[in-house]
């Protein structure tokens, strides 16, 4: 069948949105963007708290109806970027897309959380989680998620979000760069007929994606979370798959994450597509390695603390996210998240520091917390990195 999904030529072909190249996503450039290249496709379905537009893009003219949302924690960029890439694939009239486009009607809610996302915060304006919403919607961006919900007889719904770096495959010393979960729908975990279907589906995802990204792909923990959406939606037999873009090596503003997120989506909407009966192979999802918490960003080896000749531990290094008013990337600041003997965990970089004594003007020991600026007897470290050897 010519319009058979190729995995490895769509890697090789696929365009990124080349105007959105930070992993940063300024509202007021995004919203410009969709009024300026997506207007016909484009409905304001309300405001945030603090007045920003919340926009959600109509396309396709198929029966079954999807809804994806992004950015309902406004720290988590990578489904907008790729919501953005999968806009440009669906206009470039590959088989692939007007197959994706003749049998899907996609509802994309672009940054559900714009008032988070201008500050990089996960919450919203007045404090509110709000994927821990979903039951009372005193928030603004869940009433207007659950209105939109309930507007529509959705077949299928997507919810993009980023996980953090300290997650890794279990049983790999990889990162889980890309994660995927069919919620629960409750603590039992029993598997209903609507989680089949999305298990089923994402059992093709990671069947495509784990060929061009061995070995870095995860399924998220599938405890039972009452008050999340996708918990509620899979309730409510709309089958919801659960997508997290994580860490990939050295690629900490997430271009590389994105294009396997984005490479994953247009993959779910091809099989969701193509597929007759979508729980087919749902078994293979218990066969996905889980995600464990098993990573930091970096871990100084063997680093002497005190005159005692046995005080030597591992210092493990965490970055903090943060967008300084008027720039148009984040910046990561470097702290002391662990100390002692971290031999069970992984760094995304290690450094053998090889009996180096800890040395800080402000601290006599490392302590949680501070920020990663110290020496190691002739080593400078500077905002976690080893910056130049002194001597
Ligand atoms: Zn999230």
């Amino acid at each position: 069948m010519s319009t058979e999904l190729e995995i490895f030529a769509l890697e090789q072909d696929l365009e990124l949105e080349e105007n959105f190249t930070t992993r940063y996503v300024s509202p007021k450039k995004l919203f410009d963007f969709l009024l300026n290249n997506y207007k016909e496709y484009l409905t304001e379905i309300g405001t945030s708290e603090f007045n920003k537009p919340i926009f959600k893009i109509t396309i396709g003219n198929g029966e079954k109806r999807v809804l994806l949302w992004t950015q309902m924690h406004g720290n988590e960029t990578t489904g907008t970027l790729s919501a953005l890439d999968l806009l440009k694939f669906l206009k470039s009239e590959q088989k692939i897309a007007h197959r994706i486009l003749s049998r899907l009607t996609l509802d994309i809610i672009f940054m559900l959380n714009p008032d988070g996302a201008e500050v990089w915060t996960r919450r919203n304006a007045t404090g509110i989680d709000i994927n821990r919403d979903f039951l009372t919607a005193s928030s603004i961006e869940m009433q207007i998620l659950k209105e939109t919900v309930n507007q529509k007889n959705y077949s299928l719904a997507f919810n993009l979000h980023d996980q953090r770096t300290v997650f890794g495959v279990n049983g790999k010393k990889e990162p889980a760069t890309l994660a995927f979960l069919s919620p629960s729908v409750s603590e039992t975990g029993e598997v209903t007929e609507t989680r089949k279907k999305s298990m089923g589906l994402i059992a093709d995802i990671y069947k495509e994606i784990s060929q061009i990204l061995p070995d870095k792909i995860s399924r998220f923990s599938d405890e039972y979370y009452s008050r999340s959406v996708g918990d509620n939606l899979q309730k409510m037999e709309i089958p919801t798959i659960l997508f997290e873009g994580g860490h990939f090596p050295k690629d900490y503003y997430r271009q590389k994450t994105r294009k396997y997120f984005s490479l994953a989506l247009i993959t779910a909407l091809y099989y969701a597509s193509t597929k007759e009966i979508w729980e087919d192979g749902y078994e293979e999802y218990f066969t996905i390695p889980e995600n464990s918490t098993s990573f930091h960003d970096i871990i100084y080896r063997k680093v002497k603390v005190t005159g005692n000749k046995k005080n030597v531990v591992d210092i493990a290094i965490q970055y903090t996210e943060q967008i300084i008013p008027g720039d148009d990337e984040i910046s990561f600041i470097a702290k002391i998240e662990d100390i002692g003997d971290l031999s069970i965990l992984y760094g995304h970089e290690e450094i053998d520091a090889e009996v180096r004594c800890f040395y800080s003007p402000d601290a006599e020991f490392p302590e949680i917390g501070m920020q990663a600026d110290f020496q190691q007897d002739e080593w400078l470290i500077v905002n976690g990195k080893k910056l130049e050897q002194l001597l």
